[in-house]
């Protein structure tokens, strides 16, 4: 049955799971606290890089189903509300509140009797709760319903998602929120709110765990002389392991897992509970990114604060224009401090985008070559994978790479004079 839907918070979820339900057939409007932003996707423009999205805004738009405000009075009719604004990383390392807040008391006086607020927002156990005490509202129900959806996949995530999460205090309000998701035909989990917002950070830590325990054994491989792609073949066969993100790298990061790891962390030490595992996760991360950086110096005739290093890829992975605690930008950072500068290119990141000192960012990836010491690569785009390598070679001082997402081919790169280091080979 279609439904009247309100997303709160028209980002890279809110934007994407807004779009998706109005493309299920729902009537969805869409409302952000940000008036350009708003204006512009009125407009069937979308501020964000990601995959078949703007076909789908726009088809919202045109059928009639997607609507898109800044004023929370038009939530009157709504059956669901689903929250989806920002929870940064607070100074302490919990989950920062506040946006979540703040939209759930702006948004109180408006909502209808009976109607189900969904928090799809990422949130310590209990925030379920908190939100409820901000609406301060006995008619309206409060759900947690975590979003799993992956930026590069968005919305193919949310349309064929592994499966739906649904936290409520009792099986009628579950049912009903259920019934939003059932043509998509996806195992639903019905739990408690504690347990599924608890399962979204629980998700989100064993797949940092996962790279990080990667990037470990590829330090062991380099030490030892093992090819890691080869290692990560044979353990990956065996069904209890599988070979989902086992690929080694320049460490984790993005919108999501850095901060979702530390509010797991601090959850668990609130509850008395020390992570100490996961703390090495994160710690293993930050030695990942520099060992980049010791890639990069091993590689030069000279020192760091005289090279000029080439950058390929800034945001945090391939098929996303956010670069939000990009590894990239973590390398990047590392080797400004140590004085060198670099000439980065990113098929989502605009030319003459003023990064930080030191850094400028040009229009192709063969610009970000010329007069370069070495090439690093830190983003898995695919056009990497199909440059010109002769000129490539031609361009740069000297045919150096670090090859940190172990996209290029390295027998290519060989025959042609290179010096070559990748993550684990
Ligand atoms: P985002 O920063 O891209 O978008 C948030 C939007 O909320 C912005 O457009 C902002 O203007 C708006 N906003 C802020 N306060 C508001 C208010 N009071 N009223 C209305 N709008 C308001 O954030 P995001 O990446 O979409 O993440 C949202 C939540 O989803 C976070 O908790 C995040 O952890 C979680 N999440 C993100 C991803 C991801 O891949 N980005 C995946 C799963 C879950």
């Amino acid at each position: 049955m279609d439904s009247n839907i309100a997303v709160v918070g028209t980002g890279y979820v809110g934007l994407t799971t807004g779009a998706c339900l109005a493309s299920m057939g729902h009537d969805v409007k869409c409302i952000d606290i940000d008036p350009a932003k708003v204006e512009m996707l009125s407009r069937g423009e979308i501020p964000i890089f990601e995959d078949g999205l703007s076909q789908l805004v726009r088809e919202g738009i045109r059928t009639g189903r997607l609507h898109f405000s800044t004023d929370m009075s038009e939530l009157g009719d709504r059956e669901f509300v689903l929250l989806c604004v920002p929870t940064p990383q607070g100074e302490d390392g919990s989950a920062d509140l506040t946006y979540v807040q703040d939209a759930a008391a702006s948004m109180s006086s408006y909502l209808a009797p009976g109607s189900i607020v969904l928090n799809k927002s990422t949130v310590p156990v209990g925030a379920s709760r908190l939100v409820a005490t901000a609406l301060g509202r006995d008619d309206v129900f409060v759900v947690s319903n975590p979003e799993f959806l992956r930026e590069g996949s968005a919305v193919q995530d949310c349309l064929r998602p592994d499966r739906i999460v649904i936290g409520a205090d009792s099986e009628e309000i579950a049912i009903r929120v259920a019934g939003l998701y059932t043509s998509l035909a996806v195992p639903m989990i019905i739990t408690d709110a504690p347990s599924a917002e608890l399962t979204k950070y629980v998700a989100n830590a064993f797949l940092a765990t996962k790279i990080s325990f990667v990037n470990a054994v590829a330090a062991v491989s380099e030490a030892v002389g093992a090819d890691m792609h080869d290692v990560v073949l044979g353990v990956g066969h065996d069904r209890r392991i599988g070979h989902g993100f086992l690929s080694p790298g320049p460490g984790w990061g993005g919108s999501c897992f850095p901060k979702d790891t530390r509010a797991l962390i601090r959850i668990a030490a609130d509850a008395g509970y020390d992570f100490e595992m996961l703390e090495a996760v994160v710690e293993v991360n930050q030695q990942q990114f520099v060992r980049v950086v010791r890639k990069v110096t091993e590689l030069l005739d000279g020192p760091l604060d005289a090279a000029n290093i080439a950058v390929w890829g800034l945001t945090f992975k391939a098929r996303t224009d956010d670069r939000r605690d990009s590894p990239a930008i973590e390398v990047i950072q590392r080797l400004v401090a140590g004085g060198a500068k670099v000439r980065a290119f990113d098929p989502a990141v605009p030319a003459g985008l003023s990064l930080m000192e030191g850094v400028e960012v040009v229009s192709t990836a063969y610009e970000a070559c010329d007069g370069a010491d070495v090439l690093v690569v830190l983003t898995e785009w695919d056009e990497f994978k199909r440059v010109d390598l002769d000129d490539v070679v031609s361009r740069l001082r000297t045919a150096n790479v670090v090859d940190a997402r172990n996209v290029l081919d390295r027998p290519a790169l060989l025959s042609r004079g290179f010096r070559h280091r990748g993550i684990g080979r």
